[in-house]
């Protein structure tokens, strides 16, 4: 059996399969008057009908675009001279609805528009009457039958048309949404060290400012010792992987509720949100000895590297710029300390 992809991504179930029937008054009376169809007016002439119906359709303009050279002419009239033969055979069971929806995914990757679609069925209807003998006492029935399935056939073939190109919006939506998270993540990341940018980290400092007092968080300033020197005792590629490693080695210190951004150059921001001072002098000791602890291996060079600190508490009213501006003065504080060290501002 074939498997029924379509019906299953277009949710063809028994259920609704018995109910497009329902609609449109398919019955099992219906199935004598399919057979009598195809074998006294369908297959006689199907060569007849298809040959008319391409005529009908090389004199569109619109039509030609997609039909092609002449071998590919021939090939679709081969594909319609099967579905002419096969239209109305069985159409209750699961397979007829398959093939026909089938049909509209076809349509869909040919690009053929669907006012031109829906007017070639009505065409093809044209030509199967024109074959009903009028005076025939069947002919009322096989009318009948031939705006039923027709109906159907259209309907089933409009309906994957239509799915499919709703699917393939979605996937765009989708692809484009993604394209804009990436977009937003490069934007507020540092490309160096892949922490959060300038921009990025006051933004979240802000947002924690913003927030109904009492506020805690404690804003620390970082900056590692005598950059400069290491920059020019083992140039400045070295220099950008002893900041990677820098960055590395503070974060492997932090806690996951903390933040860290690159304030710029050497210095970084860190915010320990919801911490008291005493937490937050800790959390700096660590990344002090963190940083300071071992020299930091390149290929052929070991950089010995401390960092200095300046920790400030936010106090109720603090902007982002006076919290700053104080955790950068603890920090001036502990250059002038000596270096490698925590300095606390006063609370
Ligand atoms: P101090 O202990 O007083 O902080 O001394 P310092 O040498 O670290 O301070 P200073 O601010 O004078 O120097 C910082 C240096 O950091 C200068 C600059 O060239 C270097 N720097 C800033 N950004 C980068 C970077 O992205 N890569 C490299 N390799 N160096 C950088
Ligand atoms: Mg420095
Ligand atoms: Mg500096």
């Amino acid at each position: 059996m074939m498997p029924l992809q379509y019906c299953e991504k277009y949710g063809f179930d028994s259920d609704k399969i018995e109910a497009r029937l329902r609609w449109l008054q398919l019955s099992d009376a219906d199935i004598a008057v399919s057979g009598q169809l195809q074998h006294a007016i369908i297959q006689p002439r199907a060569t007849e009908i298809i040959d008319k119906f391409y005529e009908w359709l090389m004199a569109l303009p619109e039509a030609r675009n997609f039909l092609g050279d002449e071998e590919h002419v021939a090939h679709l009239k081969n594909t319609q001279l099967h579905y002419l033969l096969t239209l109305g055979v069985d159409f209750s069971l699961p397979e007829y609805f398959e093939a026909r929806l089938r049909v509209g995914q076809a349509h869909v990757w040919v690009g053929l528009s669907l006012d031109l679609y829906q007017s070639a069925y009505r065409y093809m209807s044209q030509l199967i009457v024109d074959g009903i003998d009028l005076q025939n006492s069947n002919a009322r029935a096989m009318l009948e039958f031939v705006h039923k399935i027709m109906a159907l056939d259209m309907s089933l073939a409009i309906e994957t048309y239509h799915l499919a190109q709703v699917r393939s919006l979605e996937e765009c939506l989708d692809r484009s949404q993604r394209q804009q998270h990436s977009l937003r993540v490069a934007a507020q990341t540092d490309l160096l060290t892949g922490v959060a940018n300038h921009e990025a980290i006051i933004g979240q400092l802000q947002e924690i400012l913003r927030q109904p007092e009492p506020v805690a968080v404690v804003a620390v300033m970082a900056d590692i010792d005598f950059f400069k020197k290491v920059n020019d005792t083992y140039g400045h590629v070295v220099g950008d992987k002893v900041l990677v490693e820098v960055v590395r080695r503070m974060q492997a210190a932090l806690r996951s509720v903390d933040s860290i951004g690159r304030y710029g150059g050497e210095e970084f921001l860190l915010l320990l949100s919801g911490s008291s001072l005493e937490i937050a002098k800790q959390v700096a000791e660590r990344i002090r000895e963190r940083v300071s602890d071992q020299p930091i291996h390149l290929v052929d060079q070991a950089v010995a590297v401390t960092v200095s600190l300046g920790v400030s508490a936010a106090r109720p009213g603090d902007t982002d710029e006076v919290l700053i501006a104080r955790a950068d003065r603890a920090l001036y504080v502990a250059k002038s300390a000596g270096r490698n060290r925590v300095e606390i501002a006063e609370p």
